[in-house]
């Protein structure tokens, strides 16, 4: 049996490699490193796929998070709620803009953000919320929209872990992740579910004269060629990554749904084991399982752990302390049993190899080791 990975890119690159490689040699004779026709060619495809007005790509989907912020003309000072249970970028951004970070804790079933939560957390200053789309599912989008309406906020999707899943709100109308708010942002590092051979990320918005506003702060603020706008920064996507994900681009829905086989695999296996609770499903989402995480009762997951890893089988703890309790953020004041549900998760949580690549023999290797390390008690 090969060695089993969380994320296999090898084994994706070597089914890939003959259209990747002609997609690199065109753009290395091209020559045509920033700025090519790749980039625009690829953001018009991942427009059409995602069924949004404006998609403009960047350099990674930290800055994409940091462009939509600064683009919605957010001031030091203004509110904005997001999640304690996400991966530092999406507060990192609020932190360095100055504005001021409100974190909520997320349901613990979905791990995404608590829309109950949210409203309790609103006041005369809140401008905008951030839901993250956690490990592949949408938030409670039709509450999160609902509640900006009332408020006037702006809502920035952070769908770094979502590219591809797909919401269907009460009235029946489907949209894709990062496309329902003001603004959407992703990522395109290796490892995320549509990633590039480097850093790369993109922003999405059917508001036109908002894209013009990101595709100007996210090339210096630049309006006309040497004439500035906007206080922009340094942030495009390359020629290179741009033509490998628009190889990648045409077969997402297909990775996509092998992780769903696999996660599928998991939770038939896992059901009837007490030790664990496989992820919730939200019902309104389809789940694109960029990370497939159940939580590990009575205190055992780290055991769990060790003893997966003593059978060579790699697992991963997402996240496995709450941001709030981070010394980098400490400022923020917040008490260190402020967030019940985030630190219970951090406790609880563990993530298991999860790509479209996973071979029958693995995943059955995998699954027998995590159940034989529940009957041994
Ligand atoms: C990966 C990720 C980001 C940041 O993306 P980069 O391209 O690594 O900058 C932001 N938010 C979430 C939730 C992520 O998982």
């Amino acid at each position: 049996m090969k060695d089993i990975q969380m994320v296999d890119l090898n084994a994706q690159y070597r089914k890939l490699s003959a259209e990747i490689d002609d997609a690199i040699k065109s753009v290395l004779n091209s020559a045509a490193f920033i700025k090519g026709q790749e980039v625009r060619k690829f953001e018009e495809e991942l427009q059409k796929y995602l069924a949004c007005r404006n998609v403009i790509s960047c350099a990674n989907g930290t800055d994409a998070l940091q462009i939509a912020m600064m683009a919605l003309g957010l001031k030091p000072g203004d509110e904005v709620i997001t999640t304690n249970f996400t991966f530092i970028a999406t507060v990192e951004v609020v932190a360095l803009l100055g504005l001021k970070l409100v974190l909520v804790d997320p349901e613990p079933g979905t791990f995404n953000i608590s829309v109950e939560a949210v409203r309790k957390a609103i006041t005369q200053r809140t401008k905008a919320i951030v839901p993250v789309h956690l490990f592949g599912q949408c938030a409670d989008m039709d509450e999160i929209l609902e509640i900006a309406r009332e408020k006037n906020l702006y809502v920035i999707e952070d769908a770094a872990q979502a590219t591809g899943a797909e919401y269907t709100f009460s009235e029946g109308v489907r949209k894709k992740a990062g496309t329902m708010g003001t603004v959407g942002t992703t990522s395109f590092f290796p490892s995320k579910n549509l990633g590039c051979y480097g850093d790369g990320g993109a922003l999405f918005t059917n508001d036109d004269e908002l894209a013009q506003k990101i595709r100007s702060i996210s090339n210096h603020g630049m309006k006309e060629r040497y004439h500035y706008d906007d206080i922009g920064v340094n942030s495009r996507l390359d020629t290179i990554q741009a033509a490998i994900l628009l190889v990648k681009l045409r077969h997402l829905d297909q990775f996509n749904t092998s992780r769903g086989k696999l996660a599928a695999e998991y939770d038939e296996a896992f059901a009837a084991c007490p030790g664990i609770e496989v992820p919730a499903r939200t019902g309104r989402s389809t789940h694109i399982f960029h990370q497939y995480t159940i939580k590990v009762k009575d205190g055992r997951r780290d055991a769990l752990r060790k003893y997966l890893e003593s059978a060579r089988i790699p697992s991963m703890v997402y996240y496995p302390g709450p941001l709030h309790m981070q010394k980098a953020y400490r400022y923020l004041g917040y008490g260190e049993n402020d967030f019940p549900v985030t630190s219970g998760l951090c406790r609880e949580v563990l993530s298991l190899p999860m790509h479209p690549d996973m071979e029958k023999e693995q995943a059955d290797y995998i699954i027998q080791n995590v159940l034989k390390f529940f009957e041994k008690g």
